[in-house]
């Protein structure tokens, strides 16, 4: 098949008419639309829009769409499974989907022996994991770090800090939260070169929690959890030192504080790990998981040490379609999927190629301050000459790549990283394929020639 495919400059008119109807009914709540993009049907890594143009997705419908798009055993299990019967509701009687799925994601996660909760959404998982942090320490404050975005559910809301806007108007939230920086070795507060010198950076980082936070902000002994992400992702893709969460984990202990990674994003093979978590070396106390468990069609949930969940309140977590026999179809066959056609080593494999194109082309273009992520979970941060973010430019690409058949979405607490979360389907072809698109849409922005930009969250 021929790929990218432009028929028609997007938006063309049938995707232009759609996006003026869901003016009249959708609510502009429900989200930052990045590209008038209105997908027909997709194929692997890619998407064909309504007007028929075809476009390699470096975006996964938010990096939920891991084993790409109809996936023949994706397909023919979801199809099977809606058949014989489409809901029956876990929280009253028993599901063997539900139980196959839960028996894979206990085997695969880094904490023995745990015991599992389904949610719907990441929102919903996040919200689980304060509630199962809350209950079983019965202890209220919550540390979360700026930047992190963890869902719009009242309780994620509660804890996220990747924009402000996005709490604008709703409070009171959830009380007892505190935020701190995260450790990105590219900037930091402490104006650390965490590439240079990891180790300092994750010691400083530890000094500044007890002596600062747990000294005068929140008491250590009251404080349940501490809820991070392996890897930052909506924030623009921030790797921590290799060291951070293991030291991190120690001086938790020494408050008896539960560490919970929140996985949504990072989850089921999207860093080459069945769980980013596996790149740090810690065993956590919770894991909160979503997206691409099911490829995008609405699993969560979440994954704890058997203490803390198993003694939950009987129906505290009951919600009616979680895990429903139909989605759970489909994460049964999405973890097959990504077992049987060694998608781990894929997201490796060509994440390792894009990684090196784009640090070649980073020498290259001064405006590429850095390139970072591991697996397929790859950012590329934009600067101006004087290093700060530049998130014109940024829109300015991701803009031309669209007109040139690339979805290439920009993100960052700063709208300035490029990120790049394909289908772990991706190959290497069509990856280098993108990367061409991008490069050229760099050239052009950076001409001035590109009019409009694409828009992001900042
Ligand atoms: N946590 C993280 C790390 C996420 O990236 C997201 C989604 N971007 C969420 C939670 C929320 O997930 P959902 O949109 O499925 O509710």
């Amino acid at each position: 098949m021929e790929f990218p495919k432009i028929v028609t400059t997007p938006p063309g008119p049938r995707a232009q008419e759609i996006i003026e109807r869901e003016k009249r009914v959708i609510s502009s709540g429900l989200g930052v639309k990045l590209f008038p993009l209105v997908p027909e049907r997709g194929y692997g890594a890619l998407v064909e829009d309504v007007d028929g143009n075809v476009f390699i997705d470096f975006l996964a419908g938010a990096a939920a769409a891991s084993t790409g798009y109809s996936h023949p055993e994706l397909v023919k299990e979801v199809q099977e499974q809606v058949k014989k019967i489409q809901h029956s509701m876990i929280g009253y009687t028993y599901s063997k989907r539900a139980i196959e799925v839960a028996e894979i994601l206990a085997e695969k996660a880094p904490i023995s022996e745990p015991r599992i909760l389904f949610g719907m959404s990441g929102s919903d998982a996040l919200d689980l994991t304060m509630m199962a942090a809350r209950f079983s320490t019965r202890k209220p404050w919550i540390v979360a770090f700026i930047g992190a975005y963890h869902g719009q559910t009242y309780g994620a809301t509660s804890i996220a800090a990747f924009q402000s806007s996005q709490k604008m108007g709703l409070s009171p939230l959830i009380p007892n939260v505190v935020w701190v920086p995260y450790p990105n070795p590219y900037k930091n507060p402490w104006g650390i070169n965490g590439y240079d010198e990891p180790e300092e950076l994750t010691n400083r980082f530890l000094d500044y929690l007890e002596s600062y936070i747990f000294a005068h902000v929140l008491p250590p002994d009251e404080t349940a959890v501490l809820i991070a992400e392996p890897i930052q992702g909506d924030a623009g893709i921030v790797v921590p030192p290799e060291n951070f969460f293991a030291e991190l984990k120690k001086l938790l202990e020494e408050y008896g504080i539960l560490l919970a990674m929140d996985e949504v994003q990072t989850g089921i093979g999207r860093t080459g790990k069945w769980f980013a978590t596996e790149w740090f070396g810690v065993e956590p106390d919770l894991i909160a998981f979503g997206k691409g468990v099911a490829s995008g069609m609405g699993l969560s949930g979440v994954i704890g040490r058997r203490e803390l969940l198993e003694n939950l309140t009987s129906g505290s977590a009951l919600l009616t379609p979680a895990a429903n026999p139909v989605v759970s179809a489909a994460a049964y066959a999405t973890l097959r999927v990504i077992k049987r056609e060694n998608l781990l080593e894929n997201a490796l494999r060509v994440g390792r190629f894009i990684k090196k194109r784009l640090s070649e082309m980073k020498e290259e273009y001064e405006v590429i301050g850095d390139v970072r992520g591991k697996g397929l979970m790859i950012g590329a941060e934009i600067v101006n000459p004087d290093g700060r973010p530049d998130p014109e430019l940024t829109g300015k690409i991701c803009w031309r790549a669209f007109e040139l058949g690339l979805i290439l979405p920009s993100y960052g607490m700063f709208g300035n990283v490029i990120r790049i979360t394909p289908p772990l389907v991706i190959t290497e072809e069509l990856a280098e394929k993108g990367l061409e698109i991008m490069e050229r849409a760099l050239k052009d922005a950076l001409a001035g020639k590109v009019t409009g930009r694409t828009i992001t969250w900042h």
